[in-house]
C-alpha cells in the first residue's frame, strides 16, 4: 500500500498546540512511562514518527490517538521537550477538525479570536430568535414559557439537533472508516457472523460501559494525581462528575419534555426536589458545576502535569458547560422563589441560549472526544480480540 506523505503535517500539528517535536530521536522514554502501554511498545511515540515523516493518514487512522487520558507523565521524561502529552493533545484536536467537513472546528482551534466571535455571535442569534417572540414577563411565579414560547424553544432545539446529528454522524462516519481500515475491521468482521456478533456486543460494553461510563483506564492507569490527591480531587472523579452530570442533565431535559407530551406535567411547573425528574436534574447539575468548577480551578492553577499547557478551545469548553450548569441551578432558585424575580427570566433566556450552543458545537469542539473516545475504544477491544482479519493493537 502506497502511503502519502504530507510535508506540512508537522507545521500543521503545531497549529493546533504541539510542541516541535522534530527533536524527537525515539528514545522510548515516553512508552517506558506510559501507563496505558501494555503489548504496545511504540505508543506513544509512534504517533511522533507519523509527524515527523508527514504521514498524515495513518495519524488520522490511530485509535490509539483517541486512548490517551492527557494524564502528562510522559512529557516529564522526554529529554528533548517534545512534550509528548501536548502532542497527543493537539493531535486529537487535528483530528476532530479533520474529520468535519465544515472547517467550522479547524476556525475554533486554529483562531482563538475567530472562534471566540463566532461562539458570541451563535449565542447572541439564539437569545434574539428566542426574545424576538416574547410574551409578558409574570410577576406572581416565574411564568417562563410565558415569557418566551415554548415553541420557539422547540423549534430551535430542531433546528440545533438537526445540525449537530448531521455534522456528528458525517464526522464519526470519517473516524471510523480511517480507523476501521488501519484496523484491517470490515463490516462482515463487525456483523458477518454470530462469532463476529458476539465478539462485537463485547466490545461494545467494553468501550460504552467499562471505559466511558465506568472510566476503568482512567481510574486505574491514568490517575497519575491518586497518592497525593482525596479521591473527590482526581482527574477521573472530576471528570466523571463532569460527564455524568452532563448527561444527566440532558436524561432530565427528555424526561420533562416527555412528561409533558404525555400530558403528566407541563414543563417550568414547579415540582417538590424529591420528584424524580427534578431529583435527577438537581443531583446532575450538581456534579456537573462542581467537575466543571474544579477542572476550571486545577487549569487556572496549572500545578498538575495533565494541564500546564490550556489553548483557548479548553477554556471556551469548560466556560460553556460551566455556565449552563450555574445559569440552570440559578434558574431553578428563581422558580421556587414566592414572588417572581425579573433576573429569572434574563436568567432563563441566557441559559437556553447557551446550552443551544454548547450543543451545536458539539462536534466543531473539545466535547466531540465524547463520541470519537467510545468509537476508538470499540475498534481497541475488536483489536484485543483479534478475528476476521481484525489486526491486534494496543
Ligand atoms: S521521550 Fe521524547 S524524545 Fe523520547 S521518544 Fe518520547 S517524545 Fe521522543
Ligand atoms: S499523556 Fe499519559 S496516557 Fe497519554 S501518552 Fe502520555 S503517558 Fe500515556
Amino acid at each position: 500500500m502506497t502511503a502519502l506523505v504530507d510535508i506540512d503535517l508537522l507545521s500543521d500539528l503545531q497549529r493546533y498546540g504541539a510542541a516541535d517535536v522534530s527533536a524527537c530521536f525515539s528514545c522510548g522514554n515516553c512508552t517506558a512511562t506510559c501507563p496505558l502501554v501494555s503489548n504496545d511498545s511504540t505508543f506513544p511515540r509512534r504517533m511522533i514518527r507519523y509527524a515527523q515523516v508527514g504521514l498524515r493518514d495513518q495519524l488520522l487512522s490511530s485509535k490509539e490517538l483517541w486512548t490517551c487520558y492527557a494524564c502528562g507523565e510522559c512529557s516529564e521524561t522526554c529529554p528533548t521537550q517534545a512534550e509528548p502529552s501536548e502532542f497527543m493533545a493537539a493531535a486529537r484536536r487535528y483530528a476532530i477538525a479533520n474529520y468535519d467537513r465544515t472547517g467550522l472546528a479547524a476556525t475554533m482551534y486554529t483562531r482563538p479570536i475567530v472562534g471566540t466571535l463566532i461562539a458570541i455571535v451563535l449565542a447572541a442569534f439564539f437569545a434574539l430568535f428566542m426574545y424576538a417572540g416574547h410574551g409578558p414577563q409574570g410577576t406572581e411565579s416565574l411564568d417562563i414559557f410565558g415569557f418566551i414560547p415554548e415553541e420557539a424553544i422547540h423549534d430551535l432545539g430542531i433546528g440545533v439537533m438537526v445540525i449537530v446529528f448531521a455534522a456528528g454522524l458525517l464526522g464519526v462516519a470519517t473516524m471510523a472508516r480511517a480507523v476501521s481500515r488501519g484496523g484491517g475491521v470490515t463490516l462482515r468482521s463487525v456483523v458477518g457472523s454470530r462469532s463476529a456478533l458476539r465478539r462485537s456486543a463485547g466490545a461494545l460494553w467494553t468501550a460504552l460501559a467499562v471505559e466511558t461510563l465506568g472510566q476503568r483506564r482512567y481510574r486505574d492507569d491514568c490517575d497519575a494525581d491518586a497518592d497525593a490527591q482525596p479521591w473527590y480531587l482526581r482527574r477521573w472523579f472530576l471528570h466523571a462528575a463532569t460527564m455524568w452530570g452532563f448527561l444527566g442533565l440532558l436524561a432530565a431535559t427528555i424526561l420533562d419534555y416527555g412528561l409533558s407530551l404525555a400530558g403528566i406535567k407541563a414543563s417550568g411547573t414547579p415540582v417538590p426536589i424529591w420528584y424524580p425528574v427534578r431529583l435527577l436534574g438537581t443531583v446532575a447539575g450538581i456534579m456537573l458545576v462542581y467537575g466543571a468548577t474544579m477542572l476550571i480551578i486545577q487549569r487556572y492553577r496549572g500545578r498538575e502535569r495533565s494541564v500546564r499547557h490550556s489553548t483557548t478551545a479548553d477554556w471556551t469548553f469548560l466556560a460553556l458547560i460551566w455556565i449552563t450548569g450555574v445559569t440552570g441551578f440559578s434558574l431553578e432558585l428563581a422558580l421556587y422563589l414566592p414572588s417572581a424575580p425579573a433576573w429569572g427570566y434574563w436568567v432563563f433566556l441566557f441559559h437556553v441560549a447557551i446550552a443551544m450552543e454548547l450543543v451545536i458545537l458539539a462536534p466543531f469542539m473539545k466535547l466531540a472526544h465524547a463520541v470519537y473516545r467510545p468509537v476508538a475504544l470499540f475498534f481497541l477491544a475488536l483489536a484485543s480480540t483479534p478475528g476476521d482479519g481484525i489486526k491486534e493493537g494496543t
